[in-house]
């Protein structure tokens, strides 16, 4: 017999967030599959934007982590970013 001895907390709730701002290159993805496809399963989004929830605000825009850090590196290289100091 198996018994639980600890009860694990419940599940976080899920945070709803804004769609990607990113708008996906059309000449790399199918745009015609992207409307028909992204229309069927998420017709609440743009199909033209990422696809992925956002996580993180950058200069007022939702971003993905992936397009979100594609966009604090090219400020990290531009100098746009200041590396804070620890006291
Ligand atoms: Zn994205």
């Amino acid at each position: 017999m198996i018994s639980k001895l600890k009860q694990t907390p419940p599940p976080p709730e899920r945070v709803i967030t804004p769609q990607c701002t990113t708008v996906v290159p059309a000449n790399t993805h199918f745009e015609t599959w992207r409307k028909g496809r992204y229309a069927d399963l998420r017709p609440h989004t743009d199909p033209a934007r990422c696809q992925r929830e956002s996580v993180v605000e950058i200069d007022g825009k939702p971003y993905c982590t992936l397009h979100g850090g594609k966009v604090a590196l090219a400020k990290w290289l531009k100098g746009e970013l200041v590396e804070k100091v620890q006291a």
